[in-house]
């Protein structure tokens, strides 16, 4: 068992909520749709603003047409102030024009009609006066009767002798999209003004109602979003806590932590930060557990392994054993051939005793040219039997160094882990080798 050292340093770092990723998602999930749907209400806006008035625009200027010629058709002749008994009348040739003309128009088309007459008063100023109207001015009491016409409309229209539609007139208070026309006399001078109105709250309802499904499509759209990024931001986030979880656990020691396997998988960044945090573990791994040269495990991380197989089968009451092996005479092969062709043969030699205990447990490298081998579930003689066969193979191994063949021998010691602690195994298979080297060197002792 080991036992697991923290440090208040490589302990996981507490995220705040505010500060965690899933909410930065989430604000900028928000952010973008507040944008979005200010971007689509505004574009909207003006479309269906555009459109809607070019409609009013084309309704007025037919409806001021159709008066026009409705007008010239009843009345043929000259615009003309007329006053009996001190009341002043607009007349068009011989006759008034009736104000019940207008009010049948005015009910045919809920559309309000004034007539304008271009009037020029005693001090000798010109402006625009409505001579007949179907307004009401319901809140005051000024009659629309003789009201003037705005002065910035009376120039843009008669002065400058162009109809002309607006947006947004007010009128008494009251809002309202305007169309006005000059009207000529036969001398071409403008006498008259024709202005033809609608009432803007009813166009504003129209807009509204061609808005409301744009407002309740942006807001399912929002929603959507949001739901998407919630659940997308609670995956990503996920394998993100499961990374960092797995590369502090390595942080403290814990080289035996399951791999983030489901953040692996990803084909993003996240997978790559999890890959690489697998592979450092892997060479963190091998650097703690394994011996730079030969690729075995080290004596440290050979004990470590022992104990582990030592407490497995003795759970099981099951046999182990324990060997050690040494190369024969290496000093001198060094003095003969070289540390370099030692080192190729340690090599060589490992790689031999590594692939051979595959199948029965493990093989570490225990110091210099000598080597730990355990075998799990087996009693010494079986152990014997196997190290026959492997002195046979060590036997086998070819090395060629400078153009020169070079073989080695190794010498065993075997000893019976059942029934015995650890140290006293290992003095035992210590003995047992020591006799195989005291005794003609290439054999193995079990006694
Ligand atoms: P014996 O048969 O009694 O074991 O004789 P020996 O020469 O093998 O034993 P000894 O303990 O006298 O010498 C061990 C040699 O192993 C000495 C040392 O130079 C060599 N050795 C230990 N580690 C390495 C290594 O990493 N590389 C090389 N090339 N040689 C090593
Ligand atoms: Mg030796
Ligand atoms: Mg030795």
């Amino acid at each position: 068992m080991t036992t697991k050292k923290t440090t208040n340093s490589s302990k996981t770092k507490k995220i705040s909520k505010r500060g965690s990723l899933r909410t930065a998602f989430l604000r900028l999930a928000v952010i973008l749709c507040v944008i979005v749907i200010f971007a689509i209400t505004i574009a909207c806006y003006s479309n269906f603003h555009k459109v809607i008035f070019r409609n009013v625009e084309v309704e007025l200027t037919n409806e001021a047409y159709t008066l026009l010629n409705a007008l010239d058709r009843i009345n043929p002749g000259e615009y003309s102030l007329t006053v009996q008994k001190n009341v002043m009348a607009l007349y068009k040739g011989d006759s008034p024009i009736e104000q019940d003309f207008l009010d049948a128009i005015k009910e045919d088309t809920s559309l309000d009609i004034s007539l304008i007459y271009i009037y020029t008063n005693e001090e000798g100023s010109t402006y625009g006066m409505r001579m007949l109207s179907t307004l009401v001015f319901e809140d005051s009491n000024i009659s629309p009767i003789g009201s003037k016409l705005n002065g910035a409309i009376y120039k843009e229209v008669a002065v400058s002798d162009s109809a002309k539609f607006y947006d947004s007139v007010t009128i008494e208070d009251k809002d309202f999209a305007a169309y006005y026309m000059p009207l000529h006399n036969s001398d071409g001078d403008v006498r008259a003004i024709l202005g033809v109105v609608k009432d803007s709250t009813a166009i504003k309802s129209d807009l509204l109602k061609a808005f409301i499904p744009i407002i309740v499509i942006a807001l399912i759209l929002i929603t959507v979003m949001i739901v998407f990024v919630i659940f997308y931001s609670k995956e990503v986030t996920g394998d993100i806590s499961a990374v960092r979880n797995f590369i502090t656990a390595v942080g403290n020691g814990e080289l035996d932590k399951a791999s983030p396997d489901k953040a692996r998988k990803r084909d993003d960044e996240i997978g790559d930060i999890a890959s690489s945090a697998v592979m450092m573990q892997s060479k963190i791994r091998d650097l703690v557990e394994k011996d730079a040269l030969t690729k075995l495990y080290n004596r440290r991380y050979g004990n470590t392994h022992l104990k582990k197989i030592a407490y497995e089968c003795t759970g099981n009451d099951k046999p182990y054993s324990v060997v050690i092996g040494d190369i024969d005479f290496f000093k001198k092969f060094n003095d003969t051939y070289g540390h370099d062709a030692g080192d190729i043969v340690l090599i060589e030699v490992a790689r031999c005793l590594g692939d051979y205990m595959v199948k029965y447990g493990f093989a570490a490298r225990w110091g210099g040219e000598e080597f730990l081998l355990v075998f799990r579930n087996m009693d010494g003689k079986a152990t014997v039997a196997a190290i026959e066969n492997l002195i046979e193979l060590v036997h086998a191994i070819s090395i060629t160094y400078n153009a020169e063949n070079l073989t080695v021998n190794m010498s065993f010691g075997v000893a019976d882990g059942r029934g015995q602690d650890i140290e006293t195994t290992l003095i035992e298979a210590d003995v047992n080798l020591y006799y195989s080297k005291e005794h003609g060197r290439d054999r193995v002792t079990y006694q």
